[in-house]
């Protein structure tokens, strides 16, 4: 029986003995997306599902994620998830059935910054429109800004957006508090399992390979984010997909800054530089542009430049002033997996009855997932969706209906 002890050790079999099991649902990825989706389908519809990442839980790009959570987007339906998703962070031992959840949710509010002429004009309009998609999102006085957020410098922003209900969450808590709720509902989880292929048969998937054998189902939802192409290369389905790299740094000053200081987006930058305060008294600071491009998520350049440490470190100094002389404490980088129109793909895949993808986030799917993962059950269950998908079809691409709105193609979308 030594291969049975073997088997119980590894929580597999053993090598070269392929076993097969069984499910009504396979989530591949352990990410915020599929921990959500995993979650949702078991709650919704009572699924036996299995989530199986290639590593730990939290280790692709939500682990990077500076997981702030805002509405202000100006596709509707953006707008409309994340608005759903605030409503999950507020009540979130409630909608998951479970006392100890906890998403780290701070309710920070939300600052954005814009500089007089193009940024401000679109800002203005489509402040209305967040509106209509139930955000609760207003312009403010720079004299109410600073009572917000007192180290603020506006000497050169002409309109500023606030937005009360914003803030930012702990993306390893958020991700975890699902699978445990999950897995509270029978959801099985397998961690250092990776997928090597989707199995498809007679136009519909079937079931994934792993190197721990088959797993069968009827249902398998992909959300692996900027790995997606290896699985999806695989049954010849073309995916426009770009990784790109960003960095974020963290910087203290002599001035502590609070744990409850508006989370803050400035227009006026370039690189459209973000920031949010972070444990130990640190501010966080990242970049909304493009990013490098990388071949391969796998394999980026840890290392950050210093002229990348001086740009930010110039910008964070000039915003707030105590922040001129302050300390690199942090760096890390982290990939985004980036579609066309800066916009995620959700949902079915017409040409393979039972896949369905979750990928493209595009560096602001955090904010997302809780809403993604319900409508993407929802929609996958046969149910009415909350948000309807059908806007974020793959197919988009090919018949040239790109998600952009009044910002244009990127991260604001
Ligand atoms: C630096 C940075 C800052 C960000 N800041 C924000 C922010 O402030 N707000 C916001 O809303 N969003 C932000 N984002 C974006 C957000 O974090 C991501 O969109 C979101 O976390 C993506 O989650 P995911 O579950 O789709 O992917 P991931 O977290 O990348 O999860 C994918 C999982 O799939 C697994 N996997 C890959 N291949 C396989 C395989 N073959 N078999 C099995 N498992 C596999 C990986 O191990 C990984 O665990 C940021 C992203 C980065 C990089």
């Amino acid at each position: 029986m030594w291969w049975y002890c073997r088997l119980l050790a590894r929580g597999g079999p053993p090598y070269g003995f392929a076993m097969s099991e069984t499910f009504d649902a396979i989530v591949i990825g352990a990410g915020v997306v599929g921990a959500s989706t995993a979650f949702h389908l078991a709650k919704l519809g009572g699924l036996k599902v299995c989530v199986v990442d290639r590593g730990q839980v939290c280790t692709g790009g939500t682990a990077k994620s500076c997981a702030i959570v805002r509405t202000h987007y100006s596709v509707p339906s953006n707008t409309a998830l994340t608005v759903r998703s605030l409503a999950m962070f507020d009540a979130f031992p409630d909608w998951l059935d479970d006392a100890e959840a906890d998403a780290g949710f701070v309710r920070s509010g939300y600052l954005i910054l814009a500089p007089e002429g193009d940024f401000a004009d679109r800002m203005r309009a489509n402040l209305a429109l967040q509106t209509g998609a139930g955000a609760e999102t207003f312009v403010v006085s720079p004299a109410e800004a600073l009572a917000r957020h007192p180290l603020l410098n506006l000497n050169d922003v002409a309109v500023i957006a606030y937005e009360p209900k914003s803030g930012y969450a702990d993306p390893y808590l958020t991700t975890s508090s699902f699978l445990r709720a999950a897995r509270a509902k029978g959801v099985v989880v397998k961690t250092n399992c990776p997928v090597q292929s989707l199995i498809t048969a007679g136009g519909r998937v079937t079931g994934v390979r792993t190197a721990d054998g088959d797993l069968q189902a009827p249902m398998v939802v992909s959300a692996v984010g900027p790995w997606t192409r290896a699985l999806t290369d695989g049954i010849g389905l073309d995916i426009p997909l770009e990784v790109s790299r960003h960095t974020v740094l963290t910087f203290k000053s002599t001035e502590p800054y609070g744990r409850e200081l508006p989370v803050i987006k400035d227009l006026t930058t370039a690189n459209k530089m973000y920031f949010r305060p972070a444990s130990g008294g640190v501010v966080l600071v990242g970049t909304g542009d493009h990013g490098d491009p990388v071949s391969d998520a796998d394999a980026m350049d840890e290392n950050v430049s210093d002229d990348f440490v001086l740009l930010q470190g110039g910008q964070i100094g000039h915003r707030m002033a105590p922040f001129a002389a302050a300390d690199l404490t942090a760096s890390w980088v982290g990939a985004y997996d980036i579609t066309p129109d800066w916009n995620p793909v959700l949902g079915p895949v017409p040409e393979v009855a039972g896949l369905h993808l979750a990928f493209g986030f595009s560096g602001h799917g955090f904010k997302l997932a809780p809403a993604v993962g319900l409508v993407l059950a929802q929609t996958a269950l046969g149910h009415t969706a909350d948000v309807d998908i059908t806007p974020y079809c793959l197919g988009r691409f090919a018949e040239g209906k790109l998600l952009v709105g009044a910002y244009g193609v990127g991260s604001i979308s």
